[in-house]
């Protein structure tokens, strides 16, 4: 199996612990063709994305050659609307719009019951918010032009099939996370029955982890995904959607 990309990666400017630049470097290493660098959205905790730093990846992405480096952003899921992190005129400047439920944004939406639940409490508590946190996606593919959707299935629990619907409707892709993987095989049949495309991801946060993907490999194989329907390998390159004029239908 042939990897041209990793499209889930982390520099400095979020969580991760390299730099662009190392990172890049470490993805040429690994022989890909390109990259995603898709750090945490303007709300996050710690480490949040803010104004500086986009200019600083974009002024970096227009310079770099070696390795085709995309400017995504991994959007924090924020409320049962679907609403996510990253302000419009962001999304418009992106290359690739990640969108993902993670626990540690800011105070006014952390002690929310969507993020609180999911994010902290019991299973059994979690597993009563399913059809919310369904809903909450199916909303944010609805009302943002989204291109990946990150670790389905990771702390917020899913019906799956109605995600995986309206993903293939706008061409979304839904992602292999190599982080995740245990919490999306109960997924795996819906979304392989649903004709939704795949894409990979190291979600790497480190450089000596872009580009690692024997788990990703071992899970298309084993569990007989359809290869053809995986982007990022065997010659399947992605494409995405492109921003530049899109606005609110809302
Ligand atoms: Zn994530
Ligand atoms: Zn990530």
């Amino acid at each position: 199996m042939k990897f041209l990309g990793d499209y889930h990666t982390h520099t400095v400017a979020s969580d991760g612990q390299s730099t662009l630049e190392e990172n890049v470097r470490a993805a040429k290493a690994a022989g890909l063709e390109e990259i995603v660098v898709s750090d945490h959205g303007f709300w996050s905790i710690l480490a949040n994305m803010t104004a500086k730093k986009f200019e600083r990846e974009q002024a970096f992405i227009r310079g770099e050659k070696d390795v085709r480096v995309l400017q995504g952003i991994e959007s924090n899921l924020l409320n049962t609307a679907g609403d996510i992190d990253t302000p419009d005129e962001y999304i418009r400047r992106l290359d690739v719009l990640t969108v993902g439920f993670h626990r540690y944004v800011k105070p006014r939406f952390m002690f929310s019951k969507f993020i609180f639940t999911n994010g902290f409490c019991s299973t059994r508590a979690k597993r009563a918010l399913v059809s919310v946190n369904t809903d909450a996606y199916v909303r944010a593919l609805d009302k943002y032009p989204v291109d990946i959707v990150a670790h389905l299935n990771h702390k917020a629990p899913v019906n799956a099939r109605p995600i995986f619907d309206k993903a293939r409707e706008t061409g979304a892709y839904v992602e292999l996370n190599a982080k995740h993987l245990d919490a999306f095989l109960p997924l795996l049949q819906d979304a392989v029955e649903s004709g939704v495309n795949f894409i990979v991801g190291s979600d790497a946060h480190k450089a000596r982890d872009i580009g690692k993907f024997d788990e990703i490999e071992k899970f298309i194989v084993d569990n007989k995904i359809p290869r053809e329907r995986v982007f990022g390998i065997d010659g399947n390159k992605p494409t995405f959607k492109d921003k530049t004029n899109w606005r609110r239908n809302v």
